[in-house]
């Protein structure tokens, strides 16, 4: 048969899967077993010394998961990758696998914000230095590194303001200083950017969002490139205690960092997915393609709505000519800069806190809570929940404004979405 190369659509609905050659099913079948049975007593030792590849227990490897992770890493352009419990274990997994105490990352502000808890205040616990940067002040990146740097750290699309990182200066950066370049690519999904192939060296999802897709199961991944050279990369080529001595990358070369963050860092933290929800994962992902080409195309309409609404002062999505990053955005995202972003509110009279709670509470269709990337579409006020504690001065420089109003547009019929906003702004 000669070679070739399979579209993202048929990888998205086959990649890593061989139908179950013992009974058949097509479907991916659900390994729900704590552990497996050993061929004999030496399998079982060389399996334990990482000398054979094999199940030995689902903290560390199932074949229900396996599937997904094979799938992702196809649809990254990785050369492998691991699935954990959730979009923050594929965080801490990654930073704790990369670093040693007295180690450094340098970061973006502009994050996700139990990604900016975990970095300013949980890394601290390790020992682990963390300088937060602008994600636009290169200068500033460069600054932040030093010989103990061990990651920099963006999402390709910043919260809460839609920023679009710059993958391709970044990775030129990271480079440069023998730093892998960390991208979390959550509201992108590969359907929309694969940033792989700009430079990222580890992509990080939270799957819990778009490519779960419907809002029912919390997971991570955590996808390697397999071009980055860890030779000679402290924690991925110094010899491990936990394994006699063993040296990651000299045993598995471009699966060192990924081999050393499950058999090492997930093995001894336990933070494993379920064989269920892999399996609810892998559902999401073979529709992703058509769900993020009708989430980018209702997210553009619902912006280009709002952004003529006399009730919103201003919208912060990247698909709209007036955002500063709208070049970037046709470059790296060409099929859409996602479907999560925030507007303004400009209520005639009154408190914008007050105008905020008002609008969310007269919803219909979106609901009110704390996730994004569901099928259907969500809504919350930052200024009455996340970020309620923050004073007026507090929020505008962590770029919320106290008039913030944060959607996840979904897959219902666009006019239905622009009713249900407009009815809402009524009361602003
Ligand atoms: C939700 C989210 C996370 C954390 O993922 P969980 O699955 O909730 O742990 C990380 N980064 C981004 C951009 C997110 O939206």
């Amino acid at each position: 048969m000669s070679k070739h190369d399979f579209g993202f659509e048929t990888r998205m609905l086959h990649a890593g899967q061989i139908p179950d050659p013992y009974i058949g099913a097509r479907a991916v079948p659900i390994y729900q077993t704590t552990s497996y049975v050993f061929g004999d007593a030496d399998e079982a030792a060389h399996l334990f010394e990482l000398k054979q590849y094999g199940n030995i227990y689902s903290r560390i490897s199932n074949p229900t998961t396996a599937v997904l992770e094979e799938r992702i890493a196809s649809l990254e352009g990785g050369t492998g990758a691991m699935a954990v419990a959730s979009g923050m274990a594929a965080e801490f997994g990654t930073f704790m696998t990369l670093c040693s105490p007295g180690d450094e990352i340098v970061a973006s502000s502009q994050l996700y914000g139990g990604s900016l808890t975990l970095l300013a205040h949980t890394a601290k616990k390790l020992s682990i230095k963390v300088t937060f940067v602008d994600p636009d002040d290169f200068e500033g990146w460069e600054k932040a590194i030093t010989s103990r740097t061990r990651g920099l750290f963006v999402e390709i699309i910043g919260n809460p303001i839609g920023s679009i990182a710059d993958l391709e200066t970044l990775g030129e950066i990271a480079r440069r200083h023998y730093v892998p370049l960390i991208v979390d690519s959550t509201f992108a999904t590969p359907y929309l950017c694969r940033p792989i192939e700009w430079g990222a060296t580890i992509v990080i999802h939270s799957a819990t969002k778009f490519i779960g897709g419907h809002g029912t199961s919390i997971g991570g991944l955590v996808v390697d490139s397999g071009d980055f050279d860890f030779s000679g990369f402290p924690t991925i080529a110094d010899p491990t205690a936990s394994y006699h001595g063993l040296r990651f990358y000299d045993t598995f070369g471009h699966y060192g960092f990924l081999m050393k963050l499950r058999a090492e860092t997930v093995r001894d933290t336990g933070a494993c997915i379920s064989p269920m929800n892999s399996f609810l994962l892998l559902q999401g992902l073979e529709t992703l393609s058509l769900r993020m080409e009708r989430h980018v195309t209702n997210a553009q309409k619902v912006a280009e709505f709002l952004a003529k609404h006399s009730k919103v002062a201003k919208v912060n999505y990247a698909g709209l000519p007036t955002h500063p990053h709208h070049d970037r955005a046709k470059k790296y995202l060409p099929k859409g800069p996602g479907a999560v972003f925030s507007f303004d509110l400009a209520p005639s009279k009154g408190d914008v806190r007050d105008a905020g709670k008002n609008f969310i509470e007269k919803l219909q269709l979106f609901s009110h809570l704390a996730n994004v990337g569901d099928a259907k579409s969500l809504v919350i006020h930052p200024g009455s929940t996340t970020h309620q504690q923050l004073s007026d001065e507090e929020m505008i420089a962590s770029g919320i404004s106290a008039a913030m109003i944060r959607l996840s547009v979904g897959l219902e019929t666009i006019n239905d979405l622009l009713w249900d906003l407009d009815q809402a702004l009524e009361v602003v």
